[in-house]
């Protein structure tokens, strides 16, 4: 397995990664840097696991949280309504609101990527914040932010279009405002990766 040595940008630190990640984390400052093409901090967030979450197989996997301002220009749609975006825009109470947008950082098939997106996205996590992974390993981040922000809008369309056709057409806005990692716990089971929260 090859392993990279690169420099922490903020305390100069050597950071060795043994495998494929993005993500970068100085364990001597605690600053966390992606290399997508550049070197850029990156803000983030370490969810701690529910008391009752098993012990075994827990795993921490990085999603991207985009929070941004989406506005809905103009929707037709047969069949059905917009229910679902127009429960998501909180707050508002109409076409325009600030929403969290989760999108999964790691390797994953698309219907593990669509299902933990989707599922976030359309509720929002709630989670006590902790300071380090606490031995749990985490799944490298094969995402960078860019293309994250591109998902975004394919989660978006994904969680409205659940019946194929209802959905005739969407125009939108989205205005992202921040993109930060948030590491979510979950245990690795033989059915898939369960949330530990
Ligand atoms: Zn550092």
């Amino acid at each position: 397995m090859k392993v990279i040595q690169v420099r922490c940008p903020n305390c100069n630190s050597p950071i060795m990664s043994k495998q494929r990640d993005l993500l970068f984390l100085c364990q001597q400052c605690g600053t966390l840097h992606v290399r997508d093409g550049g070197v850029n901090l990156v803000d983030y967030e370490i969810a701690d696991f529910a008391k009752s979450a098993p012990i075994q197989g827990r795993t921490y996997v990085p999603f991207w949280r985009i929070y941004a301002n989406f506005t809905i220009l103009s929707k037709n749609s047969s069949g059905g309504s917009m229910y679902k975006l127009a429960n998501w825009i909180k707050g508002g109470g109409g076409d325009s609101g600030d929403v969290f947008i989760f999108v999964p950082a790691p390797d994953f098939d698309p219907p593990t990527f669509k299902r933990l997106a989707t599922d976030f996205t359309a509720n929002w996590p709630k989670y006590s914040t902790r300071l380090d992974f606490g031995g749990v390993p985490r799944l490298p981040a094969n995402l960078p932010k860019e293309e994250a922000v591109k998902l975004a809008h394919f989660v978006i369309i994904t969680m409205e279009a659940e019946k194929p056709g209802v959905l005739q057409t969407l125009d939108y806005t989205l205005d992202v405002k921040d993109a930060r990692i948030i590491f979510l716990p979950f245990n690795s089971t033989p059915d898939g990766l369960r949330p530990g929260l």
